[in-house]
Formats: C-alpha cells, sequence, structure tokens
C-alpha cells in the first residue's frame, strides 16, 4: 500500500502535524467504533458486556495486534496501565530473576519516568540495589557480570539516536543479565524483531505512534519461556489464574495474563483496536524507508535554510528513530511561534525543538511547509516577543 494514508486519520485543515511521536491523531476508523461501542454495548449490555461482547478477552486480542507490529507471537503481549506502570511490572521481575546481582543499568537517554520507576522499586526493596545511569554511548561495555537488568530505550526521546537492540541484547544474554527494552518511541515507528532479539520483557505505549488516543493503555511483552517463572510485584486480582474464585490466596495466572493487574480501561481500548486498522496492508519497512527520507529531507532543507540551528540528532538516517531535534538558544519561544502558525512539533528542555516524522500522514509537501514557516520565524526573528515565552503546564 503506498505512503502517506492521510485519508485515513482527522487531520486538521492547515496543520502540519510533526507531533506524531507524542500524542498520534485521531483515525477515521476511531470515532464511529467508539460511540458504537459506548452505545451498543456499555449503553445496551450494561455489565453482561464482560462476556457478550467480550471486554475480559480485550487486553490480549489487542496485544495480539501490537504483538504483530513489534515482532512479537500470538500470546506475547498484555495490555493495561501507563507504560510507567509497565516498567516498574517488567523491572520487578527482572530483579527477581537475578538475586544474586544488584545493579540495575540504564543510560543518561532514558526517559525519566523509567528512572524514577527504578528509583522508586530499588527504595522499596531495600535490598542494596543501585541503578548505574551511564552516557547511550556507554552502555554496551558497561554491561557487566554485577548486572541484574539492562533497562532501556531504545529510541532517546531528545536526540531520537537508536540502539541497536540484536547486538545489546546479545551483550546482556552472554554477560547473564536480564534484559527489558522500553519501545515507547519504536512502535510504528521502526521495526522491531522481539522475537528474533530474544529479550526476556520489552514494555512500550500506544498514544505515540500508535495513535490510540490520550491515555491510551501502555503494553508489555514477556518471552514466552519464562514468563511461568515470574511472581508478579503488582498482584492484582485480573492476573490471578482464576479471578472470580475470589481465593484469598494470590496465584498468578498462566502466561502472560499475569502481567495483568486490574479491570482494564475498556473505552480506551476500544479506540486503539480501531485505530490499530491503519496498519493493515501497511509493511513497517515501508514506515522506515519513508520516514528517512523525509527526516533527511527535513535535515538537509533546514540545514540549507536555517543557519541558527544545530542538528542535535545523529546525522545518519539508519541511527535514528523518525524524529529530528535541533538545538537553538531560544527554542521555547521558536516552537511557540511555530505552534501558533500551525506548525506542530515540542520543545524539549533545555534548547531543543523536536519534530516526529509519521510516514501514515505526513509527506514531502508537509515537510517542505514546515521548513519555510521554520525559516520565516527565524529570519524575522519573529519568535521574539514576550508571548511566546509563557510556558503552559504541557511543554
Ligand atoms: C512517553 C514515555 C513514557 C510515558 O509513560 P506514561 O506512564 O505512559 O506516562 C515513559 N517512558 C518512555 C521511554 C516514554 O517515551
Amino acid at each position: 500500500m503506498t505512503l502517506p494514508r492521510k485519508d485515513l486519520f482527522h487531520l486538521p485543515e492547515g496543520m502540519i502535524y510533526l507531533d506524531g511521536n507524542s500524542l498520534g491523531p485521531l483515525p477515521k476508523s476511531v470515532d464511529g467504533a467508539l460511540s458504537a461501542m459506548v452505545t451498543d454495548q456499555w449503553g445496551a449490555h450494561l455489565i453482561k458486556g464482560w462476556n457478550v461482547d467480550d471486554w475480559m478477552g480485550q487486553p490480549m486480542r489487542v496485544g495480539n495486534l501490537v504483538g504483530k507490529l513489534v515482532g512479537a507471537p500470538e500470546g506475547s503481549v498484555t495490555m493495561g496501565d501507563t507504560l510507567s506502570v509497565k516498567v516498574y511490572q517488567a523491572l520487578s521481575a527482572a530483579v527477581q530473576m537475578r538475586p544474586d546481582r544488584k545493579v540495575i543499568l540504564s543510560d543518561s537517554g532514558n526517559f525519566p519516568s523509567d528512572l524514577y520507576m527504578a528509583q522508586g522499586l530499588i527504595a522499596q526493596l531495600g535490598q542494596g540495589h543501585e541503578l548505574r545511569i551511564v552516557d547511550p554511548f556507554d552502555v554496551m561495555d558497561s554491561i557487566t557480570d554485577e548486572v541484574a537488568a539492562v533497562m532501556i530505550t531504545q529510541v532517546d526521546y531528545r536526540s531520537g539516536r537508536m540502539h541497536d537492540m540484536a547486538t545489546l541484547t546479545a551483550k546482556a544474554r552472554d554477560a547473564g543479565a536480564v534484559m527489558i527494552w522500553d519501545l515507547a518511541h519504536s512502535a510504528g515507528a521502526v521495526p522491531v524483531d522481539l522475537q528474533g532479539c530474544g529479550c526476556e520483557f520489552a514494555v512500550g505505549c500506544t498514544y505515540k505512534y500508535l495513535n490510540g488516543g490520550p491515555g491510551a493503555p501502555a503494553f508489555i511483552y514477556v518471552r514466552p519461556d519464562v514468563v511461568e517463572g515470574i511472581k508478579p510485584a503488582l498482584s492484582g486480582w485480573l492476573g490471578h489464574d482464576v479471578p472470580f474464585a475470589f481465593d484469598l490466596d494470590y496465584r498468578p495466572a498462566m502466561g502472560i495474563e499475569r502481567m495483568r493487574i486490574g479491570t482494564p480501561p475498556v473505552l480506551q481500548l476500544a479506540a486503539l483496536e480501531a485505530a490499530l486498522d491503519v496498519w493493515d496492508g501497511i509493511e513497517m519497512e515501508d514506515i522506515r524507508s519513508t520516514s528517512i527520507r523525509l527526516t533527511e529531507l527535513f535535515i538537509s532543507e533546514v540545514e540549507a535554510r536555517c543557519p541558527e540551528l544545530t542538528l542535535f540528532s545523529p546525522r545518519d538516517g539508519t541511527q535514528r528513530g523518525s524524529q529530528v531535534s535541533f538545538a537553538h538558544d531560544n527554542a521555547f519561544a521558536v516552537m511557540q511561534s511555530l505552534i501558533e502558525r500551525d506548525v506542530i512539533g515540542d520543545f524539549r528542555a533545555p534548547n531543543l525543538i523536536r519534530f516526529g516524522f509519521t510516514p501514515l500522514y505526513i509527506d514531502e509537501d508537509d515537510v517542505l511547509g514546515a521548513v519555510a514557516i521554520l525559516a520565516d520565524v527565524l529570519d524575522n526573528r519573529i519568535w521574539d516577543d514576550p508571548k511566546y515565552m509563557t510556558k503552559g503546564r504541557v511543554t
């Protein structure tokens, strides 16, 4: 199928949306499916919906759809909660698998929530674990036999720099460490082969490149041969083997279902399930090659027309995810003035403007249009206005 597929999305007229790496736009398949679900299932069936509409099976059903996009075998992915919670679950299970080791290895390019969850877990365990945060370029050499778990986000949220999953996972395996991949900026952006790389855990969110909408649930993958050994730290009733036996004692469900916790977000999962329709007939390799073409065009045009900006992302397309960042001393104001002109990207502290490229609905005309407006904002110092300097709660 040829890209882009703009016809599948609601995209506001005149807007160039380069922020699908933060929040994907609304697929047209979602509004109808969601309102039908609300009316015909929740409205008409009420509590019977858990059985007649199989709301209870939704986390596994949607998990299989997401799993296909990241190379996970059938039945190895489940949905629910937020990514931060799924990070906690994966990490707590990973350290439990290596009781003799006390180091959790991560890098300074990781998203802070992942690091915060590790810090919280370590404090809670009180067993003397250490979170070792190294430079992204030093991860490989830091995987030693002290390391219990390596917890890495494949694509750096600021620079877009991408780790090589196969190589790092092999190194972790050789060192006897458990590997956890965070695919927040990978799922739906770059080809991922979970089964091939052999990592024990992977987690990710679905409101970024998978267009599941604000608050869409996260996913978790556990390698099928290790899942039965995990005693879940967040042992909720829906991860129990027989939730409706209402036993007083927890006993984990078989397989990946033990990573479920409580009641699934049924409406959000319905929205996500419909949103995943846009991937029908799309090859992730086509997404990747188009993304590299678009980001290369963007970089070369920006460098030709906006000398004030400094490329912060890797120049080599194969080393980047699907986003590009540039540094500027007044990055916040520059981005605010772009947003006012309907070119949507985001600002990342301290000095980055960041743009996501999503081949499903972004094409070369969008890239050229965005660069023209960016050049205008810089050449005419349009950003240099107090109205572009006020920060909201979300930047
Ligand atoms: C977006 C993102 C998160 C966000 O976590 P939530 O719990 O969904 O808010 C966490 N980690 C990484 C690496 C991210 O990119």
